[in-house]
């Protein structure tokens, strides 16, 4: 690594985790970036504010119960901090403050007037009642609540957190304020001033950057198979996309395991199937599989949408698919991208990939600020254009460069970063 990178006292140097991929990253645009910028880069290596919290709450049995937090803002030289809350059992400050600074990228990628944030909580959400589940976020939510506001730092769903969980967020930062504060959180209910189109946004997204990818590269989308990693809210929202454009989805993984199908599933029927069972295998057409027999599936487009550190240097020689996807943040580990861009296989970046939730958070924020709503064709028409403007800029600019869309991806957003804290200058 570079000697711009900074590590900080608060990480372990030894097991650096997610943040090291992000430094990695930066290390590899570095170069790249227009040379009056570059002496700005180590902004970039630190963020700006990581705030650790306790989260204590009741259990239902009486006893007390202790679980860690963050929220932690990469940078805000672009606007407000954005990104979404993680409840998981093994989420760590590193990977949050990780998944912070992608958001920063992704931001300003697809240009949303938006800094880099995330949260998360050390909890495994499924060993909670749905009333722990809420005083839960509560609590959290009131631990951050002084870095929260709809000009200062917005979250939105991530791993493990939803509509309801968006809705107790919005709930308790406006109790505490003494005001109803919409603009707050996004990723609501539709009837609490969400956005249509935002729970399939993150997934209609990536389908579309697939689509833009896969005619470049001469591939039809129509009849093309496709394997999918992570069947959730971004998972399931590109499955049925592909579906509908003709495409095979042939094999499926999620945390309970993996199905094929050479033919093609029916994506409902096996969502409907999950939601029932809890599990993915006996769905209907389905074959159970391994996990290695899943990496090594014959597809075209790979879609990565679960957790990071999928795509890592033990399986990235078996995939098979000319295209990745990363629906996910950082599913892919730095060693896996240079064997994957060795042979030839097209990575299209979570941070340009993903950014379709991000966008439509974006227009939920304009629509609970402005109070007026857009309808759902207007939404889906508007994603559809930026996502296909931010594609067509980093596609180009890999392109021109000689670069990988990653590397591209990365240089478009943190020039504009950049950019922006040149303009501000330093304070004082
Ligand atoms: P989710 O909780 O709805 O779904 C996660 C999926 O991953 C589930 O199907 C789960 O079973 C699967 N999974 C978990 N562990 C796994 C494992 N070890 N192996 C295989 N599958 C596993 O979460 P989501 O909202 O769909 O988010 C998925 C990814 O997309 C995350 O990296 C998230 O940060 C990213 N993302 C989400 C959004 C959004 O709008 N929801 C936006 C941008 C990025």
């Amino acid at each position: 690594m570079s000697n711009v990178l900074h590590i900080p006292s608060y990480l372990s140097a030894e097991h650096l985790g997610p943040w090291e991929t992000f430094l990695v990253q930066i290390d590899r645009v570095e170069p790249h970036l227009a040379a009056e910028l570059r002496p700005l880069v180590p902004i970039l290596t630190r963020p700006m504010r990581a705030l650790i919290v306790n989260v204590p709450i009741r259990l239902d049995n009486g006893e007390m119960a202790h679980f860690e937090g963050y929220r932690v803002q990469h940078n805000l030289s672009r606007g407000p901090g954005k990104g979404g809350i993680r409840f998981h059992p093994r989420v760590t400050l590193s990977e949050v403050m990780a998944l912070s600074a992608w958001m920063t990228v992704k931001n300003a990628v697809v240009n949303v007037p938006f800094g880099g944030a995330k949260g998360g909580v050390r909890v495994d959400p499924k060993g909670l009642s749905p009333a722990e589940l809420e005083r839960l976020t509560r609590r959290y939510t009131s631990e951050i609540h002084i870095l929260l506001g709809q000009d200062k730092d917005i979250p939105a769903p991530d791993i493990n957190t939803n509509e309801q969980v968006m809705a107790w967020v919005m709930d308790t930062y406006s109790m505490n304020e003494g005001r109803t504060a919409m603009g707050v959180v996004t990723g609501k209910p539709v009837s609490l001033g969400g956005s249509l189109g935002r729970r399939g946004a993150t997934g209609r997204g990536v389908f579309v950057s697939t689509a833009e990818a896969a005619r470049r590269l001469g591939l039809e989308i129509a009849g093309a198979r496709v394997a999918i990693q992570g069947f959730g809210n971004v998972g399931d929202a590109a499955a049925r996309c592909f579906a509908d454009a003709g495409a095979r989805v042939v094999a499926l993984q999620d945390d309970s395991g993996s199905i094929a199908n050479p033919g093609g599933f029916d994506v409902r029927a096996v969502k409907a199937w999950r939601l029932e069972h809890g599990m993915l295998a006996g769905a209907p057409g389905a074959e159970s599989i391994s996990a290695d027999d899943f990496w090594a599936t014959d597809a075209d487009i790979l879609v990565a949408a679960a957790l990071e550190n999928q795509i890592t240097a033990a399986n990235a020689r078996q995939i098979r698919a000319r295209l990745i996807t990363e629906g996910a943040n950082g599913p892919t580990t730095p060693e896996a991208d240079l064997i994957l861009q060795d042979r030839g296989i097209t990575v299209i970046p979570d941070v340009l990939a993903n950014s379709g939730g991000v966008t439509v958070s974006y227009f939920e924020w304009v629509q609970d600020i402005s109070a007026f709503f857009w309808s759902e064709e207007e939404i889906n028409a508007r994603l559809e254009r930026i996502m296909r403007e931010a594609f067509s800029a980093v596609w180009e600019a890999a392109r021109q460069k000689g670069i990988s869309l990653r590397t591209a991806a990365f240089v478009l957003g943190c020039e504009r970063v950049l950019t922006a804290h040149k303009l501000r200058g330093l304070y004082p």
